[in-house]
């Protein structure tokens, strides 16, 4: 049977009652493995809790960028590191930095990233990482992020650039620094994607969601779910001539290279 797997995903924030649900609709587009994604030591936390009660769960820990309110402290990294011990914890999400003017002081999201990186290494455990640039189809300030990434030797570890927006010459550059580009619902609607998509060599591509609650949506079945990491593999599937079996055994064959699912 062919599975998929969604690497990227905020169930922390689904009202504890919703889960169950989000998870039964996944198993059913035969998502099977989710790793879901801490953006603060309690939500991070709060994932572990996740991964340990449901058996298709996984946890990433680590602190978003756009959560800082200062320098990340010693006390949180302390904390990440405890958590990131449990056997649930197979990468480090989420990390990276982001550039909107909106975002908080680079100064902290460069502290916060560099710190992340160097525990993610000491701990092994692969780095999944955001870069947001005002731009998305721009390289922007990407070669910043995969700089930082080469400076820390996350290569060590290797990872996953989340949410791929950019542009072919950001993607080749992050595989060549060792990350795989992870595709999500932006590619059924960005049609500067298709081409990247068509272009990258399948064994660097993985899938996700980047699900979290949508109240802005008043139809709750519009909310993007992990079940609509089928829509991404059927998108890619056609943009490529392959068959959506195709695309999950390969996706989740990378995925796999990069993480070890306890049974
Ligand atoms: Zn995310």
């Amino acid at each position: 049977m062919v599975t998929l797997c969604d690497c990227h995903v905020h169930l922390a924030s689904y009202d504890a009652d919703d889960i169950s649900g989000v998870l039964q609709r996944a198993e059913s587009a035969e998502v099977q493995t989710i790793i879901t994604a801490g953006t603060t030591v309690d939500t991070s936390q709060r994932c572990i809790e996740l991964a340990g009660a449901h058996s298709s769960v996984y946890a990433g820990v680590g602190v978003h960028p756009n959560r800082l309110r200062g320098f990340l402290k010693d006390t949180d990294l302390d904390a990440l590191e405890r958590l990131a011990r449990s056997p649930r914890v197979i990468v480090w999400s989420e990390t990276g930095m982001d550039y909107l003017p909106s975002a908080p002081d680079q100064h902290w999201q460069e502290q916060s990233f560099r710190e992340q990186i160097r525990l993610a290494r000491r701990l092994r455990l692969p780095l999944v990482w955001h870069s947001q640039v005002p731009e998305p189809n721009t390289p922007g300030q990407h070669p910043e992020t995969v700089r930082i990434l080469r400076e820390e030797h996350a290569e060590d570890v290797g990872g996953i650039m989340h949410y791929f927006q950019a542009d072919e010459a950001t993607a080749r550059m992050a595989i060549a620094a060792g990350h795989f580009i992870s595709f999500a619902k932006p590619l059924l609607r960005q049609p500067h994607q298709w081409d990247i998509a068509r272009k990258l060599p399948l064994e660097w591509i993985v899938l996700e969601t980047d699900a979290s609650p949508q109240p802005y949506k008043p139809n709750r079945a519009d909310w993007t779910e992990p079940k609509d990491v089928s829509l991404v593999a059927q998108k890619l599937a056609d943009l490529r001539g392959i068959t959506v079996e195709e695309v999950a055994e390969a996706t989740t064959r990378n995925l796999l290279r990069l993480v070890t699912l306890s049974t």
